[in-house]
């Protein structure tokens, strides 16, 4: 699973409990692991009363299900499958949940030239990575395959919320963008109930909400690429935002010494070889942060870079092959490497 982001309190967190809070007093912890999306999903909130606490993780809990219900191609059926089913034939009446995350991983197709792209289903199930029959494909196989990824071919009908795929045999997988949504809406719901610290890691995907109860940044680790799970190469400070990564560590197999992982250039069909092994994106929103680790991975450093140094309030950590890291601009204060194997290049 995706855990490729170590959460470093480097403050002593105070009593962490699993479910419940120790005192009425506003230092307590109350936190809670839900399994869904492929993944743990935590959720620690920092508030005293664990009524409203636990009443902010249930509904949060709900919702996950809710989204996962509708966005999964990994259970019977899903609003996905069922668009899946219908491609080349009719146009399907999805939920607005759905379609809004689907209008935003086509804006991201569009933003990248296709180096994100929703429609590479067909090519994620033939490799299968993450699976048991995970393998590698013989060329022909991913020829007969590469021209049904066009998210071009994603026809979105905002009037009736309806969605079409253009060709038979195109189906959209939206692994690549549908926690980041998934963790706004918890925060959102967090919110609604008062809460006003809280932390959300779903499988390496971290929202923040506010700052730490003393006040300061959360510092959270960026995982080395090349080390186990938990083990980092610096620390980002953030407050009240989202801080995502993408890396070749997560989810891949190895043949023949060579690594396989699971974000796929669409340009080729293979798994994304630009020279980068993570990239990390810090923003507010996360389903924005999701769509865009994936994207600068597939897209290079030089591309990657460009695209996230033309965002409003958008900053990136890229660690490349050769153990050089690139830190965008606006995040140069708030990161500090803290293994000295890596490189700070620029
Ligand atoms: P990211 O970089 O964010 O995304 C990589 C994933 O996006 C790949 O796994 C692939 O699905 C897709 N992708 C690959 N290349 C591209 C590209 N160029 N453009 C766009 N998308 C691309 N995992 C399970 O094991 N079992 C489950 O039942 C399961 N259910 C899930 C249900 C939902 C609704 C979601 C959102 C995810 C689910 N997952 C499940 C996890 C999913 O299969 C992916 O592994 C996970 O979302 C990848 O996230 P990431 O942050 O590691 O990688
Ligand atoms: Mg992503």
């Amino acid at each position: 699973m995706k855990k490729n982001i170590s959460l470093i309190f480097l403050i002593t967190i105070v009593s962490i409990l699993s479910g419940c809070a120790n005192n009425k007093g506003t230092n307590t912890v109350i936190k809670e692991e839900i399994y869904a999306l492929g993944t743990v999903i935590q959720i620690q909130i920092y508030d005293g009363d664990e009524d409203k606490a636990k009443k902010a993780i249930e509904e949060s809990a709900k919702r996950i299900q809710e989204i996962e219900n509708k966005m999964t191609v990994n259970q019977e059926k899903s609003e996905v499958i069922q668009i899946n089913e219908n491609s080349g034939k009719n146009f399907v009446q999805i939920s607005p949940d759905t379609f809004y995350v689907i209008e935003k991983a086509k804006h991201y197709s569009d933003l990248t030239e296709g180096a994100f792209d929703l429609t590479i289903e067909p090519i994620v199930k033939l490799w299968g990575i993450g699976t048991e029959h995970a393998r590698v494909p013989k060329q022909e196989e991913i020829d007969d395959l590469l021209d049904l990824v066009d998210y071009k071919d994603v026809i979105l009908d905002k009037n009736t919320q309806q969605v079409k795929l253009n060709k038979k045999g195109q189906a959209i997988d939206l692994g690549a963008i549908a926690k980041g949504y998934t963790g706004d809406e918890v925060k959102k719901i967090l919110k609604e109930n008062g809460i006003k610290t809280a932390f959300v890691n779903l499988g390496g995907n971290v929202v923040t909400l506010g700052s730490k109860l003393d006040g300061s940044p959360w510092r959270i680790g960026v995982q080395n690429p090349l080390d186990e799970r938990g083990k980092h190469i610096a620390v980002i400070e953030v407050v009240d935002e989202t801080i995502v990564t993408s890396g070749n560590y997560e989810r891949y197999f190895m043949e023949n010494g060579k690594r396989y992982h699971h974000i796929i250039d669409p340009k080729t069909g293979y798994p994304a070889e630009a020279g980068i092994i993570s990239s990390t994106i810090v923003t507010d929103a996360s389903i924005d942060a999701d769509a865009l680790s994936t994207s600068v991975y597939v897209l290079g450093l030089e591309k990657g870079m460009a695209l996230i140094e033309s965002l409003e309030n958008v900053e990136a950590v890229i660690v490349t092959e050769d153990k050089k890291i690139y830190v965008t601009s606006g995040l140069k204060d708030r990161f500090k490497l803290e293994n000295e194997e890596f490189q700070l290049a620029n």
